[in-house]
């Protein structure tokens, strides 16, 4: 069995691993000033590290790469504290399809073309991705509704043409809502989405529970 290391994240045998409590360790080394930030949920708080060594809180056992570094007090090279720590990923961000991953992305490298097939029961998706000459840069998110048809293709195949229930079970589903919900979070949480312009006109044109573009239908 394994766990996580609380220091660099890394999945280790519990044979390898040490528990912290039982270890007289000084954690002050992985104090680091700019690494983590602090959760907002409005633009009126202040931008904070969490304070205290940068560890995963969750996990209380050391991997003896980062038991080594630690002991002599240096910052191990994996570690959460040099530059790594991302944090917990929050709900908003966890239950995202794939269609409103894109949605949110500020690069955007290629254009994509999903298949769904639909059989009586099952339905199977698959993805194919071109990738562009040049990556796309957006300074303002969701893009607008037109500019979809551009980068993304969505076939759907089955006896019959794809119910809106159909729909929502495809990675194609886009809930503005949920689109809203996450853009807002990354721009109070995530440096690259400091300067970050959220439109909500563009939003309003999302689909409140469907697909975001064009969907080609073949009968199979
Ligand atoms: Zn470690």
């Amino acid at each position: 069995m394994e766990t996580g290391c609380a220091i660099c994240g890394k999945l280790t045998l519990y044979s390898d691993l040490q528990k912290l409590k039982d270890l007289d360790l000084d954690l002050n080394c992985l104090i680091g000033i700019g690494v983590t930030q602090k959760e907002r949920t409005s633009s009126n708080d202040p931008i904070t590290d969490l304070g205290g060594p940068v560890i995963d809180e969750e996990l209380d056992s050391i991997c003896k790469t980062c038991y080594k570094s630690v002991s002599k007090g240096k910052v191990p090279l994996m570690s959460l504290a040099n530059g790594k720590w991302l944090g917990k990923v929050p709900e908003v961000l966890k239950s995202l399809t794939f269609a409103e991953q894109l949605l949110i992305a500020r690069i955007r490298h290629n254009r994509c073309i999903i298949k769904v097939s639909s059989g009586m029961h099952k339905m199977k998706a698959n993805a194919i991705s071109f990738a562009n000459p040049m990556p796309k840069i957006y300074d303002t998110l969701p893009p607008p509704i037109d500019e979809l048809d551009d980068v993304l293709a969505f076939i759907y195949t089955g006896p019959c043409k794809p119910t809106n229930s159909d729909l929502e079970r495809t990675p194609l589903l886009v809930r503005r809502k949920k689109v809203s919900a996450a853009l807002e979070w990354l721009k109070l949480n995530h440096l690259d989405y400091l300067d970050l312009n959220i439109s909500y006109d563009n939003l309003e044109k999302y689909p409140e529970n469907g697909p975001p573009c064009v969907i080609e239908y073949r009968e199979s």
